[in-house]
């Protein structure tokens, strides 16, 4: 076990030797961190490497506690945090005929009675599917100009509830986008749209993929790195 300390917190490690040349660092949900290390390294070799990608370590430990916290597991209750463009609103439930409202920091859901967590659930997600749908259809359009000069053949735009990912291309030149990216903020809806968008013309993640979306969206490792904290 050891530790560093990074800005204000404290970095705890474990290590795991193993028959290997490279070091390894992983971060678990649980936030503990593992260095798995060649069965030579020293002590101050492995706390050099720690110190080197602590920024990473901390990032991902933010992400995994940020999602527990805030954003994953709703109560569907008044006064929790709702995500629309990366930006923060407070959920407020009310009695009365059903209804979905975004105004000033709120977001207003009416249900017959307070206590259906299942229909706020739903009435809440209908709104971000019929968000997301203008939105994305949106930013596509802002796009066109990539889509003509690398001569990117697109089928359609198909946008829904997708469990662990946040889009796919098919063969056939269909996009899909997960609905839930409308919680992110814009420029991360923008890498999603570029990324598949770029698989029209590479149906892999090689070498050629990354020039590709590089040269449309340079900065992607940060961008990818946001869009975590936001993933359900
Ligand atoms: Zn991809």
């Amino acid at each position: 076990m050891g530790s560093i300390s990074y800005g204000t917190t404290n970095i705890r490690y474990s290590v795991e030797l193993r028959d290997r040349k490279t070091m390894a660092i992983e971060v678990h949900p649980d936030t503990s961190v593992k260095v798995i290390a060649p069965l030579d390294a020293t002590p101050e070799k492995i706390q050099a490497k720690v110190e080197k990608r602590a920024n990473w370590i901390a990032r991902q430990q933010r992400a995994f506690t940020g999602k527990r916290k805030t954003i994953y597991q709703p109560e569907w209750v008044s006064g929790e945090n709702i995500y629309y463009l990366g930006r923060q609103y407070r959920l407020k439930v009310e009695n009365g005929e059903k209804k979905v409202k975004l105004a000033g920091k709120y977001l207003w859901v009416y249900v017959p009675d307070r206590r259906m967590k299942k229909e706020i659930e739903r009435l809440v997600h209908e709104w971000y599917l019929g968000l997301a749908r203008k939105k994305f259809q949106e930013r596509l359009e802002l796009l066109q100009p990539m889509l003509e000069r690398e001569q990117l053949q697109m089928n359609s735009l198909i946008v829904r509830k997708l469990e662990k990912r946040w889009g796919s291309c098919t063969p056939k030149g269909n996009i899909v986008i997960n609905s839930e990216l409308i919680k992110a903020p814009i420029h991360c809806i923008d890498y999603v749209l570029i990324h598949e968008l770029c698989h029209l013309k590479h149906h892999h993640h090689g070498p050629e993929f990354w020039k590709l979306l590089t040269k449309y969206c340079p900065d992607w490792t940060k961008v990818k790195d946001k869009l975590e904290v936001f993933l359900g």
